[in-house]
């Protein structure tokens, strides 16, 4: 059986082959050459699902050098087959196109697509090269943004949003670094622990407001007078903490009075009224555990409050005996 004889017998063959290749196209048009029909070849080519109907032929394919409109004069006789070379408008691919009248007119067009040539290559690929640097730019942007956002992550998560100072995790966890690092070298490190006095007077006589802006001006303070080195952090409430590595006890206890003597001394809230604050002060000694440590420099604190609050006392490990220190706060 010969190609013509199936395509008469079984003409779904052909149909099914048009519906589906990428590389052939076909278009029915009318008298006025507008399109009636086509394959799904020009329709994906186009991006889109529905077919370019009722459009002229014009509007859909052009020669392939853009320069003039499209021209057809469909051929009668199939056995003189003069090609044309036609493009999809605005897309690169070109096609070797026949047209033929059909009986009852209008006329159908087939084309199979041409082979790109190296410079519609080179084109091709310096279009993609184009935007995989652009991509890749923009990838880049991305990452940076990424990580600016990473970074400002995880800076909200370490700090104290109303002193700016370190939070109570973070500083655990470079206390905890320092003091390994003291421990294994034999360095000395001091803990500090400040308490504002009598702060719940502040904000019941004075409001909220005045509270936190006591609570500011002691961790601008604290980071003002306090080392590079050195971790000041809110540990709660009213209570600040301030780990000074290779500091001793009399080095921290300067560094205390430093801070609560500059307190002492300023009109926060430009009323006339005195900050005070009590301070407790451990360092480091044979022994000791890091929850240990925290534990002297709070009952160092407590022992400041007993004593009369406004200072600074420092507590050593042997005195860690009647475990009574400062509990009977007054
Ligand atoms: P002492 O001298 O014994 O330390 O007395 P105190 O009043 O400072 O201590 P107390 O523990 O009785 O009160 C602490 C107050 O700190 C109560 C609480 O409302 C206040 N406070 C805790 N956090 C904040 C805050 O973020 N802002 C403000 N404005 N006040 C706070
Ligand atoms: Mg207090
Ligand atoms: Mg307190």
């Amino acid at each position: 059986m010969r190609i013509a004889d199936i395509i008469r017998t079984s003409p779904e063959i052909p149909v099914a082959f048009l519906e589906h290749t990428d590389t052939v196209l076909a278009v029915v048009t009318d008298d006025n050459q507008r399109i009636i029909d086509c394959n799904g070849n020009l329709t994906r080519s186009l991006y889109t699902n529905q077919k370019p109907v009722g459009r002229p032929l014009s509007q859909i394919l052009c020669p392939v050098d853009d320069s003039e409109k499209l021209s057809l004069t469909p051929s009668r006789i199939p056995n003189f087959l003069f090609p044309v070379i036609l493009k999809i408008c605005y897309t690169e691919a070109a096609y070797r196109c026949y047209a033929f009248e059909i009986a009852g007119g209008g006329m159908i067009l087939i084309g199979d697509q041409q082979g790109k040539t190296d410079n519609d290559i080179l084109h091709s690929m310096s279009m993609l090269n184009n935007e995989m640097t652009s991509l890749s730019r923009e990838l880049s942007k991305k990452n940076r943004e990424l990580e600016a956002a990473n970074r400002k992550i995880t800076e909200l998560m370490r700090t104290d949003p109303l002193t700016g100072l370190a939070n109570r995790r973070y500083f655990q966890e470079r206390y905890e670094e320092a003091f390994s690092l003291a421990r294994r070298n034999d360095f000395p490190l001091s803990l500090i622990l400040l308490d504002l006095d009598h702060f719940k007077q502040v904000n019941d006589t004075y409001g909220h407001d005045a509270g936190d802006r006591v609570l500011k001006t002691m961790g601008s303070i604290l980071c003002e007078l306090g080392r590079l080195e050195d971790l000041p952090a809110r540990f709660g409430g009213e209570e600040f903490i301030v780990f000074l590595s290779h500091t001793d006890a009399d080095g921290a206890m300067a560094f205390a009075d430093r801070v609560r003597n500059t307190i002492s001394h300023m009109d926060i809230l430009e009323n006339g009224y005195t900050v005070t604050a009590s301070a407790g002060v451990a360092r480091l000694e044979t022994g000791d555990s890091k929850e240990g440590l925290i534990k002297r420099t709070d009952d160092a604190l407590y022992r400041a409050k007993n004593l009369g609050r406004n200072r600074t006392e420092f507590l050593p490990k042997d005195n860690e005996t009647d475990g009574n220190n400062g509990k009977a706060k007054a």
